[in-house]
């Protein structure tokens, strides 16, 4: 098979993604299993995205709108960006895809920090980039590292922030000082899949970073506080010329027509994200009230989840806590062997989740 495959399509490692329910289920024949793993909405799908999904289901006969029209005039007005800076993504891992697509030649470098997404670095394999990774320092992203990483063939920077799995985020000032000193012939792809979670006031999103730095592509996701992971949709913004490169490797209608309408009417639901904030929070809280009480570190989150010190080790508590019906996420993949990350859950799923750890 290698002789037939690419070049370096073999050397990657398949994305590990977070046990389904179902799954479980079959193995282990359990019931009232909980998944905490992969940092999606505990309080279900937007349910006015629900209500507008319901409600437009007879028009599946139809191709749906390619240029997403009625969605980005939505964002547009929600996040004031013009229309023609918006591009939307089946999830924002297409998008990463198509950065990747438009602008990585075979050979050239992406510097990515390291743990971060592990998405970033198989995009950048499939497309025959060559991976430049990046320490954090004391688990958070190091910019000077990236800075000092630079080269004359780097073409890519990817800097999620906040970070996943670490949950620590760099202030916006950081990353205006950061993107003054990184050359102009330099894309950089800044992922804030949970930038809506960030509770500290230095920590915002890096639009109003666009207009100076033509080459700063901003991601986000419907996937996690719209509870529409389901669905598939992510959009990104950056300037017009770079959202003219994207389309040209985007497949026609990559929005299906669901995910439009959805996502249109999620943005308007003020009380599903307010109640998904506050849930959060409180889950929040109760990890660090009951991990203090029971002498476990973890890593205070700007984020939905949080990275947990397990005194057994990542696979081990993974596994034990998979017997019981409780899917977390090991950290081993992320080269964290001391780690779990759990997100925020239902209150009820919180609690089980601590009286199982407590438990092992
Ligand atoms: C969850 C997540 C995303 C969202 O991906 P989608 O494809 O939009 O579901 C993006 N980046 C990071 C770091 C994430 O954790």
């Amino acid at each position: 098979m290698k002789d037939l495959l690419r070049e370096g399509i073999e050397d990657i490692i398949p994305y590990p993604p977070g046990k389904p329910i179902e799954e479980l289920q079959r193995e282990l024949n359990l019931t009232g299993i909980i998944k905490l793993a992969s940092n999606e909405n505990p309080l279900g799908p937007s349910p006015m995205a629900v209500k507008a999904i319901r409600e437009n289901l007879v028009k599946l006969n139809r191709y749906p709108d390619d240029n997403c029209y009625y969605l980005k005039q939505k964002m547009a007005g929600k996040f004031r960006i013009p229309e023609g800076n918006i591009i939307l993504g089946s999830g924002s891992n297409e998008l990463l895809r198509l950065i990747a697509h438009s602008f990585l030649s075979p050979g050239q470098e992406a510097i990515i920090p390291f743990p971060t997404f592990l998405v970033y670095e198989k995009i950048v394999q499939a497309f025959g980039g060559k991976i430049i990774n990046t320490p954090l320092e004391n688990l958070r992203v190091d910019l000077s590292a990236v800075i000092d990483s630079i080269s004359e063939n780097t073409k890519l920077i990817f800097i999620n922030n906040p970070n996943n799995p670490t949950g620590k985020a760099l202030k916006t000032e950081e990353i205006s000082r950061f993107l003054e000193s990184v050359p102009r012939n330099i894309i950089v792809v800044l992922d804030e899949a949970y930038i809506e979670f960030a509770t500290d006031p230095a920590v915002e999103s890096g639009t109003r970073l666009l207009e100076s730095c033509p080459l700063l592509i901003v991601l986000r996701t419907f996937s996690k506080l719209y509870g529409l992971a389901g669905l598939r949709i992510g959009y990104g913004f950056a300037s017009e010329k770079i959202i003219d490169a994207l389309n040209r490797v985007r497949q026609p209608f990559n929005i299906n027509y669901p995910a439009q309408v959805a996502a249109s009417a999620a943005l308007e639901d003020s009380g599903f994200i307010e109640r998904t904030l506050s849930v959060i929070k409180e889950g929040l809280e109760f990890f660090y009230t009951n991990l203090d009480r029971m002498g476990i570190e973890y890593v205070a989150t700007q984020t939905n989840f949080l990275l947990v010190k397990v005194p057994l080790g990542a696979e081990k508590t993974y596994n034990a806590m998979l017997k019981k019906g409780v899917i977390v996420r090991s950290m081993k993949a992320f080269g964290l062997n001391d780690y779990i990350r759990v997100n925020g859950g239902l209150p009820e799923e919180n609690k089980r989740f601590i009286e199982v750890l407590e438990g092992l």
